[in-house]
């Protein structure tokens, strides 16, 4: 253990804590950002990102989270590879008297006086043999960003839930054809989101059907996929332009424990509807404690938020 105590360590290098150090950094705070095994977040394993505002042509992914960490950087920001394995809120001892907010690497800990989780969603994947090598190639779990690629194009959506449904619905306003293939015949969507996709003209449904992988990496586009119909057994190709999951995504919060309010899903909860949490010091920002508008710009305005309340979290304790 080290006993350099940091005045904000921001758990997450997406977009949320980028911006959470950036503010942090020309506030003069020194945030160290701990990069996570995910670098970047979603938006590092993202292609063309057009409704970030700002970027009028649209940007990469990649170049936009690069870019947000070199602005951090030049203000102060510094940056630690590693992956939180725990962290403890306590800040009392045993005998009541206050110690810092620790942070677990694993090989290191990290103490510091006010914390920032902003760790991210990750969307599930199947994890079929190709389908890593064409995210960004046809493969998706993002209809908001990819979905105008696939104007006039007959595509598929993975799921039976309210995700699944809710891309089915917005792809239709670009793809001639939106296929929804759930591996099961009952749904856990909402009776009225199914509806609507069941009454849409361009939604169609295999039931009882799981891919069993997806071409084609030679290409480097996605051209079809290998299907399996779970009751009969019976196994085809199904031509295809674009593969989207919408099986859930699963937040990056396991290291905070019962620490603060979650959801049933691992969802962090915060105190104030905001970014404050029931420990204080403690902020949460960006898709970890959000599973409803999952957006670059939404997870970056909460980013500001909990480095805003840092900031005054800090002067209130004297710092
Ligand atoms: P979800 O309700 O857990 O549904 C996930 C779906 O993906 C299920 O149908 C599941 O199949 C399927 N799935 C999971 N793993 C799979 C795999 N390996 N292979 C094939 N299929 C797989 O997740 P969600 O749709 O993301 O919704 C999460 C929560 O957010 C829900 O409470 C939902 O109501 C809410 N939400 C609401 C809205 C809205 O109201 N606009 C929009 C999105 C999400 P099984 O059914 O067979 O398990």
């Amino acid at each position: 253990m080290t006993d350099n105590i940091r005045d904000v360590i921001i758990i997450g290098s997406g977009c949320s804590g980028l911006t959470a150090a950036l503010y942090s950094a020309r506030a003069n705070l020194k945030p160290l950002v701990i990069e996570g095994h995910e670098p970047g977040g979603q938006l590092a394993m993202t292609t063309l990102v057009e409704n970030f505002p700002g970027f009028p042509e649209g940007i990469q992914g990649p170049e936009l989270i690069d870019n947000m960490r070199k602005q951090a950087l030049r203000f102060g920001a510094e940056y630690k590879v590693g992956h939180v394995v725990s962290v403890d809120l306590s800040q009392k001892l045993p005998d009541g008297s206050s110690k810092p907010i620790e942070v677990n690497l694993g090989r290191e800990t990290v103490l510091t006086r006010a914390l920032i989780i902003a760790s991210g969603a990750s969307a599930r994947w199947l994890g079929l043999p190709n389908e890593k090598a064409l995210i960004g190639h046809g493969v998706s779990s993002c209809a908001t960003c990819d979905g105008f690629f696939f104007s006039g194009k007959e595509i598929t959506v993975i799921g039976g839930g309210d995700s699944a449904m809710e891309e089915a619905l917005f792809l239709t306003r670009f793809a001639s054809k939106v296929t929804v293939i759930h591996r099961r015949g009952e749904f856990r969507a909402s009776k009225i989101m199914l509806d609507r996709a069941r009454e849409h003209d361009k939604i169609e449904f295999l039931l009882d059907t799981v891919v069993d992988d997806v071409y084609d990496v030679n290409k480097q586009e996605v051209t079809g996929l290998r299907l399996r119909n779970l009751k009969t057994g019976e196994q085809w190709d199904f031509p295809t332009s674009a593969m989207f999951l919408g099986i859930g995504h699963t937040p990056n919060a396991d290291f905070v424990g019962d620490q603060l309010s979650h959801d049933g899903e691992g969802y962090i909860i915060p105190s104030d509807g905001h970014v404050s949490t029931r420990v204080p010091g403690v902020f949460v920002s960006g898709d970890v404690a959000d599973r409803h508008y999952r957006q670059a710009i939404t997870a970056a305005g909460t980013g500001c938020m909990a480095a805003l309340e840092v900031e005054k979290y800090l002067e209130g304790i004297g710092k």
